[in-house]
C-alpha cells in the first residue's frame, strides 16, 4: 500500500505508554507517522493535565489540534470541591485558538465503581461549555449507548463524533439524523466486529471519521502492540472496503470531513 494522507481525529500522544515501544516516547511516535503521512492530528485531553498538554503540543506543532475536556472517569476522581474550578479551567482552555473540540466527555459504565450522577454532571455542564464557546465535542460511550443518545438528544444545539463508535448502523443512522459525525478505530478491523462492521459501511459520507485513539485499540495485523497513527492506514483500508471506495477515497473523504470539523482550511 502506498503512504496514504490521513487526519489521525483521536489521539493521546502525552500518554506514558509510547515510551515503552518508541524512542522519544509519544513525540517521537507521532513524529514518525507525520512523516510516513499523517498529515494532521486532533490530540485529545481526559483531564485538566492532559488537556493542558494538548494544547501545548499544539501550540508546538502547526499540523496538530486540540480537544480539551474531562473524560467520564477522570471525572469521578476529583474531589468533590475541586470540580468546579475543573470545569472553568476548561472553559478557559477551550477559548484558545488551538483547542478545536471539547473532549473527550460522555459516559462509560465500563469499570466499577460507576457513579452516574457525576459523570451525567460533568457531560451536561461540558456540552454547554462547548456551546457557549462555539466547539464540537468528541462523546466516550462505553456500556452506556442508552443514556449517551439521551443526553445528546437533550441537546440539540450540541454538534460533535460519536468517537471509537462501538454502536450499530441503526445508531449510527440516529446520530447522522441530528448532524452528528462518528467516528471508527482500530475495531472495525477486528474479525469478530460485525455490528461496527455494519455502522462504518452506512454513516452518512460527510460525516464519517476515523482515528486510532492511540496508544489503545491497534488494528490488525498490529493488536497486542503500543498502537500509533502510523496503523491508522489498516482502519483506513477497512472502512474504504466495506463501503465500497478505495484506500485513496477513503483518506481524501475523512481528511475533508475533519478538516471540517476542527476548523482546519
Ligand atoms: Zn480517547
Amino acid at each position: 500500500m502506498d503512504a496514504l494522507t490521513l487526519f489521525d481525529s483521536h489521539a493521546h500522544y502525552n500518554d506514558r505508554r509510547f515510551g515503552e515501544e518508541f524512542e522519544g516516547g509519544g513525540r517521537g511516535a507521532f513524529l514518525r507517522a507525520h512523516e510516513e503521512g499523517v498529515a494532521f492530528f486532533c490530540n485529545v485531553g481526559s483531564s485538566v493535565r492532559t488537556s493542558e498538554e494538548s494544547v501545548r503540543l499544539a501550540e508546538e506543532f502547526d499540523f496538530v489540534v486540540a480537544a480539551a475536556g474531562i473524560h467520564p472517569q477522570d471525572a469521578q476522581e476529583i474531589p468533590a470541591e475541586d470540580c468546579d474550578k475543573a470545569l472553568v479551567r476548561i472553559e478557559e482552555l477551550c477559548r484558545h485558538e488551538r483547542v478545536r473540540a471539547l473532549g473527550e466527555i460522555g459516559f462509560d459504565y465500563h469499570w466499577e465503581p460507576v457513579d452516574k450522577a457525576r459523570q451525567a454532571y460533568f457531560f451536561e455542564a461540558q456540552l454547554e461549555i462547548a456551546r457557549r464557546a462555539d466547539l464540537p465535542v468528541i462523546i466516550h460511550s462505553r456500556d452506556a449507548a442508552g443514556d449517551t443518545f439521551d443526553m445528546i438528544s437533550r441537546h440539540p444545539e450540541n454538534r460533535g463524533v460519536l468517537h471509537s463508535f462501538s454502536g450499530h448502523a441503526e445508531g449510527a443512522r440516529q446520530y447522522n439524523k441530528m448532524g452528528w459525525h462518528v467516528s471508527f478505530s482500530g475495531p472495525v478491523t477486528y474479525k469478530n466486529a460485525a455490528k461496527v462492521k455494519e455502522a462504518a459501511a452506512a454513516v452518512r459520507e460527510d460525516l464519517l471519521l476515523i482515528e486510532t485513539d492511540c496508544p489503545y485499540l491497534p488494528p490488525v495485523p498490529h493488536r497486542g502492540e503500543i498502537n500509533y497513527s502510523g496503523y491508522l492506514k489498516h482502519t483506513c483500508a477497512a472502512v474504504a472496503e466495506l463501503r465500497g471506495i478505495s484506500p485513496e477515497e477513503c483518506a481524501a473523504l475523512t481528511m475533508a470531513n475533519a478538516k471540517r470539523f476542527f476548523g482546519i482550511d
